[in-house]
């Protein structure tokens, strides 16, 4: 994915950071045997792990244990540092709903020797994103309704008022740390229901009044 737009007269965005949140709704947190955070917990993947709506997840050789994880995602418009919660949501260019996979047994052998997440959530694939809204069509980020069917099933279904950190305070947050840049983008999280993936499947991804997300699933 070389560049997002929003609309076709709109401006054009370079990929930057990725920025995904972990732990962001009580029953994921749970359904995995992990605590609630007291602060949103921050991880990065790089922008060579997007991939488009149509293309296909790689399951890397180095895993048996893909999962999804459905998300809405923010494009950054305008850059940032420090920002404030009243001016949080102007610097948002755009919504989409996208997948962060994982790598889960990865994952969880880097939790037991306290290693970081990068391998288990930055192989190339593992950033599925779907096409672009503008934020000026979506009148409240904190109610909108995420589902993820695998062919043709429902396994996520939540909605984003279940958050834990809303995405104002995710932006306040994260702008504390790094600089937003137009083209970051921030994953912010996934309802309950994540499971395994295999080669084969197609996932469909949808929040309503946007574009969807469709993908499948091969071995290299
Ligand atoms: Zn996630």
């Amino acid at each position: 994915m070389d560049e997002f737009r929003i609309s076709d007269k709109g401006p054009v965005f370079s990929p930057g950071k990725l920025i995904c949140i972990g732990r962001n709704y009580a029953k994921h947190a749970k359904e995995l045997g992990n605590a609630l955070p007291e602060q949103p917990m921050v991880f990065l993947k790089p922008a060579s792990a997007l991939l488009s709506t149509g293309g296909k997840i790689i399951i890397p050789s180095m895993s048996s244990d893909v999962h999804h994880e459905v998300e809405l995602v923010c494009l950054i418009g305008k850059m940032g540092k420090n920002i404030s919660i009243e001016n949080a949501l102007d610097h948002i260019a755009g919504y989409a709903v996208g997948l962060d996979m994982t790598a889960r047994d990865v994952q969880n052998e880097a939790k037991s020797k306290g290693h970081p997440w990068t391998v288990a959530k930055g192989f190339d694939t593992f950033a599925p994103l779907g096409p672009f809204i503008s934020r000026s069509s979506v009148l409240d980020p904190q109610n909108l309704q995420v589902e993820l069917t695998v062919n043709g099933i429902v396994r996520q279904s939540g909605n984003t008022a279940d958050m834990i950190f809303p995405v104002k305070k995710l932006i306040v947050w994260c702008s504390s740390i790094f600089t937003l840049m137009p083209g970051d983008l921030i994953y912010t999280g996934t309802p309950e229901g994540v499971s395994q993936i295999r080669a084969g499947d197609e996932l469909e991804a949808r929040i309503e009044g946007f574009p969807e997300l469709n993908v499948g699933v091969r071995h290299p």
